[in-house]
């Protein structure tokens, strides 16, 4: 191993007699002393707006947590937690032990591990489910998975809980096996299932979330459940760990609002401790999934800020910035409003505004065009039909008032 080589007494010996002579050479001070950006004060720094440097737009987000809009915006004191941790070089796997043991703790479950997101999650829970099963090292995923040396290779899941992140999977050797009722299910447990998984924001399948944990469970199968975008309410963080999924893995960028690359995974401490063998900082597949410092202090810091919070509160504040938009457009003709809320993912109010674009002078898509093209660019939630959906969730302090503004600007003007 390259560490224990570094470690070694006679590099360290060579490193010695390299650094005698390099201050022999050049003098000790200079070596030693603090160099002229090291001694300046922060608040001497400037702050420089790399966005206008670049020149990229800065956007209000009416939409949500979407990834293509950098998700989440983190809080003031998750964005204070990860300045403090850019400050000092640690040893990254003690960090990681001890926030997931930190976030274990608070998020009552066995184990936790931040990740670089609920796709990351996803690819470290199926690592760990390989790794269990076959007894196989982390180097052996994935090439060797799936071979006469480690054969045990299935995921199960519900052919409606098919998506885009089964790839998170897939990287890992896998291979799906698809049911649709409860017969297929309890058929497709065989020597080689590895894990099954569950996709929670979806309300298809027949079969429900106790069914599934059930009989995975007789066969001594873990079961992941991907909760990536489904907190609030703030309990989810602890729900699904405590209905006996295995292992369950939210974004930490989303709802939570900590860095956008991190993610969380939660579940049993055993595989836990198997899915951190395959997270960098060693090799394996969670190697290119790199977790820095600050997304780990950033992730522990939202956790924190997100357990300081309360569902009725935060709802309230999503109401109260819909209704100053609400109030805004009161006098645009044959407007009407009532909330939309998801199921499960994004659960959050969002303002849906109906009006007849043929009084009013503009269609719904066209509205949606026009704040997109302003600067900073205004995306809103959705524009179809004879309907504008207004997410509030994600506005920063104030923003509301420049989307009720616009809006009116571009509904008031349409027919002049
Ligand atoms: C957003 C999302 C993910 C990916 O989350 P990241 O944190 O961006 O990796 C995975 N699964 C579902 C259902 C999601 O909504």
């Amino acid at each position: 191993m390259l560490n224990s080589s570094l470690g070694s007494s006679v590099s360290r010996r060579r490193f010695l007699r390299w650094s005698q002579a390099a201050m022999a050479a050049v003098g000790a001070a200079p070596l030693f002393g603090r160099s002229a950006e090291a001694a300046a004060p922060a608040s001497s720094i400037a702050p420089v707006d790399y966005y206008e440097k670049l020149n990229v737009r800065k956007l209000i987000n009416a939409r949500g947590t979407f990834t293509g809009l950098t998700a989440a915006v983190m809080p003031l004191q998750v964005q204070r937690a990860v300045a403090e941790a850019a400050l000092h070089p640690v040893h990254l796997e003690e960090l990681q032990t001890n926030a997931g043991a930190y976030i274990a703790k608070k998020l009552r479950c066995e184990g936790a591990m931040v990740t670089c997101g609920a796709s990351a999650a996803l690819s470290l829970a199926t690592a760990a489910c390989i790794q269990s099963a076959n007894n196989c090292l982390p180097m052996d995923i994935p090439q060797e998975i799936g071979t006469a040396k480690f054969p045990k290779n299935e995921v199960i899941v519900q052919k409606s809980h098919r998506y885009e992140y089964d790839h998170a999977m897939f990287l890992c050797g896998i291979k799906i096996v698809e049911v649709t009722t409860l017969e297929d299910y309890k058929r497709a447990f065989t020597p080689n299932t590895v894990m099954t998984n569950f996709f929670n924001s979806t309300r298809s399948g027949q079969i429900d979330q106790p069914q599934w944990l059930e009989i995975a469970h007789q066969h001594n199968v873990p079961c992941h459940l991907d909760a990536a975008a489904d907190m609030p309410p703030i309990e989810n963080l602890w729900k699904y760990t405590g209905m006996g999924f295995d292992l369950v893995a939210f974004s930490g960028g989303k709802g939570i609002r900590g860095p956008q690359n991190a993610g969380l995974l939660l579940g049993k401490k055993s595989l836990i401790d198997l899915a951190a063998q395959n997270n960098n900082p060693h090799m394996g597949v969670g190697r290119g999934m790199k977790v820095a410092k600050e997304q780990i202090v950033g992730m522990v810091a939202a956790v924190d800020w997100i357990l300081e919070q309360t569902d009725e509160g935060m709802e309230h504040e999503y109401l109260r910035r819909a209704n100053v938009v609400l109030h805004a457009l009161k006098d645009i003709p044959t407007i009407q409003s009532t909330f939309f809320t998801e199921p499960i993912a994004n659960h959050v109010p969002i303002l849906m505004l109906t009006y007849d674009p043929a009084v009013v002078g503009i269609k719904p898509e066209d509205v949606l065009t026009r704040l997109r093209a302003l600067n900073p660019s205004i995306e809103l939630a959705s524009g179809q039909g004879n309907t504008i959906g207004v997410s509030t969730w994600m506005l920063q302090p104030g923003e509301e008032l420049i989307v009720a503004r616009e809006l009116y600007k571009v509904l008031k003007s349409a027919k002049a």
